[in-house]
């Protein structure tokens, strides 16, 4: 289908892109487009102005920062993954984004347009919520930070203000601590039916399970189990405690709570060795 009749405006920087969300009209940020231009061809987003942000290239890097790795909100997939840097201080990050979609999808689609989004079956939020990322946002009333985890409100919900633009991301440094992101799906370019991320974390794991519930969710029943001391397959068989899977034609939410335990055993196998 054919979107609906939009204004379009070219962000010359960030404060610039503020002022023009500020407008009046119902504007939303383009980034990569990925996620908003399919919506909007199947009218389920209607914006009446289109704030382009995509050619912000100041905000598209990897750096460090003390123990955290600070990634600008627009760096794409196929940047990520192919980063030294993350590569040795948070390769679960690197990893995850070479499984994301296709190589088109990569080369386009940016990480702040993922987690803005809020799709529950998108990869990189459910590793950013195992990994306790922080999110970095501004607006007109400056900048503030907050937990990623926090920011996931509902199906495809935020708690990103609508005059609000994501710039950073930042993700602790892992180093060689053990990590996993085992996403299952039919196809290689296809989304995850469902995945699971688990970072080691002392004796256990931080667990976070894609696309099995309303928003990415974090395995806490598994969490605990690791904790007082259970091994990883007793563990996993927690992993669909708490979750509300939707039922489609990649399977049934039956399905998908077993795939989830039998997905947390593997991660937290190779995340735990
Ligand atoms: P856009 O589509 O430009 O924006 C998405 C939303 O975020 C919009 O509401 C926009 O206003 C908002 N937004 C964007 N940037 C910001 C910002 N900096 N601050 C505040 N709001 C912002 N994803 C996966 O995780 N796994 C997959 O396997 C996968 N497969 C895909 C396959 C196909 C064929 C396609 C088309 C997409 C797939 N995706 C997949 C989604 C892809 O990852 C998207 O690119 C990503 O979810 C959104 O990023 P974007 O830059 O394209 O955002």
């Amino acid at each position: 289908m054919i979107p609906a009749k939009f204004d379009y405006e070219v962000a010359e920087s960030v404060d610039h892109a503020i002022e023009l969300l500020g407008s009046g009209k119902d504007a939303k940020l383009l980034a990569g487009g990925h996620s908003l231009l399919p919506l909007m061809r199947l009218r389920l987003a209607r914006p009446e102005l289109l704030v382009d942000i995509g050619r912000l290239g100041d905000l598209s890097y990897v750096r460090e920062d003390g123990d955290a790795i600070a990634i600008g909100a627009l760096t794409r997939y196929a940047d990520l993954a192919a980063d030294e840097l993350l590569a040795a201080e948070c390769p679960i990050v690197a990893h995850t984004s070479g499984l994301v979609g296709d190589p088109q999808v990569r080369h386009r689609g940016t990480i702040g347009g993922s987690v803005a989004h809020a799709d529950p079956a998108s990869d990189i939020p459910t590793v950013l919520v195992a990994l306790e990322a922080e999110l970095v946002a501004r607006g007109h009333g400056g900048e503030r930070r907050l937990p990623v985890a926090e920011s996931f409100a509902g199906f495809l919900e935020t708690a990103l203000g609508p005059q609000e633009v994501l710039t950073e991301i930042r993700v602790p440094k892992t180093g060689s601590a053990g990590w996993s992101y085992v996403k299952f799906n039919r196809r290689a370019q296809d989304w995850a039916t469902v995945a699971v991320a688990a970072v080691r974390e002392n004796g256990g794991a931080r667990v976070a399970l894609t696309n099995m519930g309303a928003t990415t969710l974090r395995a806490s029943g598994v969490e605990e189990a690791l904790s007082s001391g259970s091994d990883p397959a007793t563990a996993a068989e927690r992993a669909a405690e708490g979750t509300s899977p939707p039922s489609d034609h990649n399977g049934s939410a039956e399905y998908r709570e077993h795939l989830a335990r039998v997905l947390t055993r593997r991660a937290l196998e190779e995340a735990l060795a």
